[in-house]
């Protein structure tokens, strides 16, 4: 058995397998989804509802005075801004926060207000004169935790009793501490170490449990066992939440096993669309030839914004090197940056202070840069075994119908490669044009 190691291809790139992009870190894109995120994002679906008790009336809400909230916790959400519930708020509020309290699984896509929503639900119900913890929140990450832990002081800023805790590894109490905040947050393995050895949470106290971003938990070693753990010793009273952006065979036989008697909420996304993209590819012979084939374009592609994409960490590299220094402002987004790192470029493109971004996968899915009118695919998205990946062809290039400008796709591709191309046009029963780069009067 031989490893292979950096080996040189024909057109002279790098193929090395520690570079590909293709392990999609789940917890660094929701963390990245929260960092950029500006605002809700819109559905024009309709929320589908599945009541553990279909004869049982079923109330949504169009405002936030009509959940009848303490006033300081209305105060809460005025400050952060919100006017009215989310779609997904608007029935998943009632439910959340009904007496006798109903258990839920909630699944739309990220940003559409889940956190809100249950974080809503645990500051309602805390009894500020109890100090012990109520209510309790799983997350995948230290990081996560923290990001859901800043929306409860948000939102709780004016309910001045209540307080949360961090249960994560690095946040070391000693056995027998007297716990006094009401909310806690953390990871499954930390929380599981607090409840069973330290004894610093008692689980049959709990009012509320909340299972945050089941399907980056479920993708995790470990966490469905620890958490399935601590949800078999809260008592039969308390209300149990969990909730997901995806929501794929795995994410659903967890979640029942999970919480028992849910009522159930969806939200499904848009979908994105090739129709109003107009896609061209260029036939070059090797890496060298691409290269030229950009730059040919490059002054049509700068008139708006625009995303590189490459299929591997060493070839963004390599191109964001050449680009520079034959003078292009590029800025490059892979994977070797830091999330917070990422998250800056991202905002730096966002406000137009960079106009061309080079990146690989970790770019192609979840975030969402609407002002991107031009997308290039310097490699087309392959799979193992040389099959064109169409998932990612469609989430690098694609846009919701609904604000679907119009858009310009170009793929540079080796002649070898063609066939994968011609696969790609035919899955999506689009026009892929080709254009000679040395004429770019062809792009209408
Ligand atoms: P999710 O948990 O589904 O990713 P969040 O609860 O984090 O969604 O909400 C996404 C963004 O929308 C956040 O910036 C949040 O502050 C904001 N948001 C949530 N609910 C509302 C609302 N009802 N009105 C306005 N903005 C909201």
């Amino acid at each position: 058995f031989i490893k292979s190691t950096a080996a040189s291809s024909i057109d002279g790139s790098i193929n090395n397998t520690e570079d590909d992009e293709d392990v999609v870190d789940l917890a660094a894109n929701s963390l990245l989804n929260k960092l950029i995120r500006q605002s809700l994002v819109e559905s024009s679906h309709q929320v589908e509802v599945l009541q553990k008790d279909p004869s049982s009336p079923l109330y949504s809400v169009k405002t936030f005075e009509e959940l009848r909230l303490k006033e300081e916790l209305l105060k809460g959400i005025y400050s952060m801004g919100f006017n009215r519930p989310s779609k997904i708020q608007e029935m998943a509020l009632p439910m959340m926060l009904a007496y006798p309290p109903q258990n839920l699984i909630a699944q739309s896509q990220s940003g559409t207000g889940k956190t809100a929503a249950f974080v809503l639900a645990m500051l309602s119900r805390v009894n500020t004169l109890e100090l012990f913890p109520q209510c309790l929140c799983l997350a995948p990450t230290y990081e996560l935790a923290l990001q859901t832990g800043r929306v409860v002081e948000q939102m709780g800023k004016f309910c001045v009793d209540v307080q949360v805790m961090y249960a994560i590894r690095g946040n070391r109490l000693p056995r027998g501490t007297d716990v006094t905040k009401q909310i806690i947050i953390g990871t499954p393995g930390t929380v599981l170490d607090w409840c069973f050895k330290r004894k610093l949470i008692d689980l049959n106290k709990i009012r509320v449990f909340v299972l945050d971003e089941a399907d980056v938990m479920i993708d995790t070693q470990g966490f469905s066992d620890q958490s399935i753990r601590i949800q078999r010793a809260l008592s039969s009273e308390c209300q149990m939440l969990l909730f997901s952006a995806t929501f794929e065979d795995s994410v659903w036989q967890f979640a029942e096993r999970i919480i028992p008697d849910p009522n159930v909420i969806k939200l499904r996304k848009e979908e994105l669309t090739l129709n109003n993209i107009r896609q061209y590819y260029v036939l070059c012979e090797n890496r060298k030839d691409k290269y030229q084939a950009l730059c040919n374009i490059y002054g049509s592609i700068t008139i708006g914004q625009a995303i590189i994409f490459c299929q591997t960490r060493q070839n963004a590299k390599w191109l964001t090197v050449e680009m520079t220094q034959d003078g292009h402002q590029v800025s490059l987004l892979s994977g070797e940056l830091t999330v917070e790192q990422r998250a800056a470029i991202i905002q730096r493109f966002r406000d137009g202070k960079e106009k061309v971004l080079i990146t690989t996968n970790v770019c192609a899915r979840g975030i969402d840069v609407k002002q991107v009118t031009i997308v290039v695919n310097f490699d087309i998205p392959v799979k193992q075994r040389e099959e064109p990946d169409y998932e990612t062809y469609l989430h690098r290039i694609g846009r919701t119908g609904r604000f679907g400008k119009k858009g310009l796709a170009f793929n540079m591709i080796e002649v070898n490669k063609l066939p994968l191309l011609l696969k790609i046009q035919e899955h999506f029963n689009s026009n892929i044009k080709q254009l000679n780069p040395e004429d770019m009067d062809e792009i209408e």
